[in-house]
């Protein structure tokens, strides 16, 4: 697809464009917080998979720049943002970046190192597996994610905090709402309108996080086994006699954002300048370091003949 029949096609893609945002996610979090309010009293934060970071934008102009800019606000009360992902990340103003990996529990413990002994706020994890394409298993690994940031999630979030993830909907939905429905309160799947109606992404907005009584972080795992088998919690049974009848668990299922705003599954005619050209803006800020760098570099190579890849540069 060429770069003008992408802007054509999709208008959250020209729009992050126009208004320098790394990538089109971050119209997701900005329509999440319009049905939710997620950003309201947060101080401190955890971007969880941020790369190449436009959620962590979103985060820095609502809630870093503002206090930033603000005569009142005292350096030490300015909001902490601590963004992570495998992958490298451009600076962004007022965020802290961690290079790691959410499910290594390294990762995890210098995460916390940096909240130096206070919670946070909101935890937004927005991370993806490579998608195989194969829905279970998809599905499956991406689940792996979203336990991975309720770990983390369970040993900083504030009482009363929020956690955002996304989530890929299929036959363990409901297994995956009783999960989190142990932990918060409030539990929504929410579909952002930028979000492809194709995509069988959605996120879940955990809100008024309460961990159980007596709640051990140590026992975590063991308590989501629990979850669906048909000893589990008893309030909270995801097993199959809870899923049919009467007892059937229903998910609060929302499509948010502006309902009457873009279509991101339709095309959009270009905006022509007075000579009838289009001008096609390159994207805010490619990935530093993908994972289809090398890839990339041995293609290059290869068309330019050369075959000995030590030849390769694999300069930054
Ligand atoms: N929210 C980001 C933004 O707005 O720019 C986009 C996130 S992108 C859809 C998914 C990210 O998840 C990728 O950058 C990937 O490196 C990251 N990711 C996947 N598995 C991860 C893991 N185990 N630990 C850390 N990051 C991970």
């Amino acid at each position: 697809m060429g770069k003008a029949s992408r802007d054509k096609r999709d208008i959250y893609y020209r729009k992050a464009k126009e208004e320098g945002w790394r990538a089109r996610s971050a119209f997701k979090l900005l329509q999440i917080d319009e049905e939710f309010n997620i950003f309201e009293g947060v101080k401190r934060v955890v971007d969880l998979c941020a790369a190449p970071g436009s959620w962590s934008q979103v985060l820095s102009r609502k809630l870093y720049l503002p206090a930033k800019l603000s005569p009142v606000t005292k350096d030490d009360d300015l909001p902490l943002i601590v963004a992570i992902d495998l992958q490298p990340m451009a600076p962004i103003e007022g965020v802290i970046q961690v290079q790691g990996d959410i499910t290594n529990v390294k990762t995890a413990e210098v995460v916390i190192r940096h909240f130096d002994g206070c919670k946070a706020d909101l935890v937004v994890c927005d991370g993806a597996p490579d998608v195989t394409g194969l829905h279970d298993m998809d599905e499956f690994v991406q689940s792996q994610l979203i336990l991975a940031g309720l770990t983390i999630v369970t040993h900083i979030l504030k009482e009363g905090g929020k956690f955002i993830a996304k989530i890929f909907r299929g036959k363990d939905t409901s297994l995956l709402y009783c999960q989190l429905k142990l932990f918060f309160t409030e539990v929504t799947f929410a579909k952002p309108k930028s979000s492809r109606n194709s995509s069988i992404e959605a996120f879940a907005v955990c809100e008024n996080y309460s961990p159980p009584e007596g709640f051990n972080e140590k026992d975590l795992h063991r308590l989501l086994e629990k979850v669906g088998s048909p000893s589990g919690t008893e309030d909270l049974d995801c097993s199959s006699g809870w899923l049919e009848g009467p007892n059937k668990v229903y998910i609060p299922f929302l499509a948010c954002g502006d309902l009457s705003g873009y279509d991101s599954d339709r095309s959009y005619p270009l905006p022509k300048a007075a000579d009838g050209s289009y001008q096609c803006l390159d994207p805010i800020q490619p990935p530093i370091a993908p994972p289809y760098k090398r890839a990339l570099e041995m293609k290059k190579a290869s068309s330019q003949g050369i075959h000995n890849l030590d030849k390769l540069s694999l300069g930054p």
